[in-house]
C-alpha cells in the first residue's frame, strides 16, 4: 500500500519512519531535488501546479496526504478527484489564511487575539487607530516561521513599515483593496499581546470519527522560528487541558477532519487565546517519538487510513530542542542521558531547520537538571534554555529578537 505525501522535508520523512513498520510504502511529491525523502523514497521533482506530474504522482496511491502547509488548495482538489485526500483541502484552505482561520475561530466561539483585516494604507491606519500600539502586522497568507510578520511598537515604526509594504498594495486590484472583505485582505494586524506563554495541542481524528488529542505542550520561540517545546507543558493551572481538547474538538468535527492537527495557543490571564493552526503534523509534537506511546506521525498515519488510533499516553517529560542553522558533534549530543538525536539530511543554512533533539527523563524535576547540565553548543540563547522550567514566563521581546 503506498501513501503519496505532497511536502518532501523532515516532516514527511518521519511520517515515513513511523510507516514502515506498519508495512506501507510513500512516494513523495516536492519541487524541490533535494528534499531529504529523497534518501528514503520514491520522490516526484515537480512544481505542486504540474497537474500531468500530479497525475502521474496519483496513479496506484492508496491516498494523499500532505505535510507542507503551503501546498496549493487547487493540487489537492485536483488529487483529491482521483484518490482521497486527508487532511481534507477545505481545511488547508482556512489554515493558508489568517483570515480565514480566525473568522473559524470566532465562528466556533474560540477566543483570538484582537484583529482588523488591512487592504491598504489607509485601513492599515484605521486598523492602528482602533486597535493601539504595539500591534503585530502579518502577511495573511504564506508566512512561517516568523516570515512576513513585523511589530509595531511606535508611530514611526508604522510610517516605516508603510514604506516596506507599499509595493504589496500597488500589485493588483485584490490586494489593493477593490475586493476588500473582512476574510480577504493581504495583510491582518493582531493586537499585540503580553502572554505568559506560548502552549499547542496537537489532536488527531480519525476517519471514523474517533478523536485523541496529546497533552499541551509548552513552546519557546527565537527569532519567529520555534526552538524548545516541553512536554507536557509545566505548571498547567487545571482545566486548561481540557479547554484546549474541547477547542480542538470543535476545530476536528466542524472540519469533518482526518489526520494529525496542532492548535497554537497564547495563555492570557489563565485562559487560551488561539493563534494559529497546523493541518498537519507538527514541530511541537517531535518529543512524541520518545515521549508518548504513539507518535503523531504513526498516529497521523493511522488517522488517515482509517485504523484505529493510537495511545497517546505520555512516558516521563521531554523537551525538544531544535537544531537550527548548525549541528553539534553527533558523539556530543549521544553522550547525553536520555538525549535522541534526529538529524534530517539537509545541507546547513543559517535559519533553516537540519534536525532536533528529544531528551527525555523519567520526571520535570530530572528533565530541569539534564536542560541545565546540556554540553556549551547548547547554551546559546537561541535555545532559550535560559529560564527554569519550573517557572513558566514569557520575555515579549523573544519572538523579535
Ligand atoms: P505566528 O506565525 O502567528 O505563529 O507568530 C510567530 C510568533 O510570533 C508566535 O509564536 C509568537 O511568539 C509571536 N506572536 C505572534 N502573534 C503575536 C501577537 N498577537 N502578540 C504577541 N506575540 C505574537
Amino acid at each position: 500500500m503506498t501513501i503519496g505525501i505532497l511536502g518532501g522535508g523532515q516532516l514527511g520523512y518521519m511520517l515515513a519512519l513511523a510507516g514502515y513498520p506498519l508495512g506501507l510504502r510513500f512516494r513523495f511529491l516536492d519541487p524541490s531535488p533535494e528534499a531529504p525523502v529523497g534518501r528514503i523514497a520514491q520522490r516526484v521533482t515537480a512544481d505542486f501546479d504540474d497537474e500531468a506530474a500530479l497525475e502521474k504522482f496519483a496513479s496506484g496511491l492508496e491516498l494523499v496526504t500532505y505535510e507542507f502547509e503551503n501546498v496549493p488548495v487547487a493540487a489537492t482538489r485536483f488529487l483529491g478527484e482521483r484518490v482521497p485526500v486527508f487532511p481534507p483541502p477545505s481545511a488547508l484552505e482556512v489554515a493558508q489564511d489568517r483570515l480565514k482561520e480566525k473568522a473559524l475561530f470566532r465562528k466556533l466561539g474560540i477566543a483570538t487575539t484582537e484583529f482588523a483585516p488591512v487592504h491598504n494604507l489607509k485601513s492599515l491606519d484605521a486598523a492602528v487607530e482602533a486597535m493601539g500600539l504595539p500591534a503585530v502586522l502579518k502577511t495573511s497568507r504564506f508566512g512561517y516561521d516568523g516570515k512576513g510578520q513585523w511589530i509595531l511598537r511606535t508611530a514611526e515604526d508604522v510610517a516605516n513599515l508603510k514604506t516596506e509594504i507599499a509595493d504589496t498594495f500597488a500589485k493588483g486590484p485584490s490586494a489593493n483593496g477593490a475586493h476588500a472583505s473582512h476574510d480577504s485582505a493581504p495583510f491582518i494586524l493582531e493586537r499585540f499581546l503580553s502572554f505568559k506563554r506560548e502552549l499547542s495541542i496537537l489532536g488527531v481524528r480519525a476517519r471514523n470519527g474517533d478523536i485523541a488529542f496529546y497533552p499541551l505542550v509548552q513552546n519557546r520561540h527565537h527569532g519567529g522560528i520555534l526552538r524548545l517545546s516541553i512536554a507536557p507543558a509545566p505548571s498547567l493551572a487545571a482545566g486548561l487541558q481540557s479547554e484546549a481538547e474541547d477547542i480542538a474538538r470543535r476545530i476536528l468535527t466542524e472540519l469533518d477532519y482526518a489526520g494529525v492537527l496542532a492548535i497554537e495557543f497564547f495563555e492570557y490571564q489563565g485562559r487560551l487565546v488561539a493563534n494559529e493552526m497546523a493541518p498537519r503534523v507538527h514541530n511541537s509534537g517531535h518529543w512524541t517519538i520518545e515521549g508518548a506511546v504513539t507518535s503523531q506521525f504513526e498516529n497521523h498515519l493511522r488517522a488517515v487510513l482509517d485504523l484505529p488510533l493510537g495511545s497517546t499516553k505520555v512516558y516521563g517529560s521531554a523537551a525538544m530542542l531544535n537544531l537550527i542553522g548548525e549541528t553539534p558533534e553527533s558523539s556530543e549530543v549521544l553522550a547525553i542521558p536520555g538525549a535522541h538525536l534526529h538529524l534530517y539530511g539537509k545541507s546547513p543554512r543559517p535559519g533553516r531547520k537540519l534536525g532536533h533533539v528529544t531528551l527525555w527523563s523519567s520526571s520535570f524535576e530530572q528533565l530541569s537538571t539534564s536542560l541545565r547540565a546540556l554540553p556549551p553548543f547548547f547554551l546559546q540563547p537561541s535555545f532559550c534554555l535560559d529560564e527554569p522550567y519550573a517557572r513558566a514566563s514569557h520575555s515579549e521581546q523573544s519572538r523579535f529578537a
